[in-house]
């Protein structure tokens, strides 16, 4: 991680970074893509993720290359229709 580009405290807060591993969700194509153990800063006050450019780039790369996973898991996504909960809010 090249830390020199790298904020050392956290933008929204101010609060102190820490550096560990996230689990990072991300819609492509239809599908939902887990990555697990993504180098991240993590803010330890309000919970900001940062993530450096290569590693976003990485990820990226990953996702949009569409090789086979590591492994398959079924996932129950929650679903919901935004006119079923706001009627009023949603124009004919
Ligand atoms: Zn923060």
């Amino acid at each position: 991680m090249n830390k020199h580009d790298f904020p050392t405290t956290c933008p929204t807060c101010s609060g102190a970074l820490e550096e560990t591993t996230i689990t990072h969700y991300e819609a492509c194509r239809n599908k939902i893509y887990r990555v697990e153990q993504v180098p991240a800063l993590v803010c330890t006050k309000c919970g900001e993720i940062l993530l450096t450019a290569e590693v976003d780039e990485l990820l990226e790369a990953l996702i949009t290359r569409d090789e086979e996973p590591d492994r398959y898991e079924e996932v129950k996504i929650p679903v919901f229709t935004f006119s079923q909960h706001f009627p009023e809010k949603t124009t004919a």
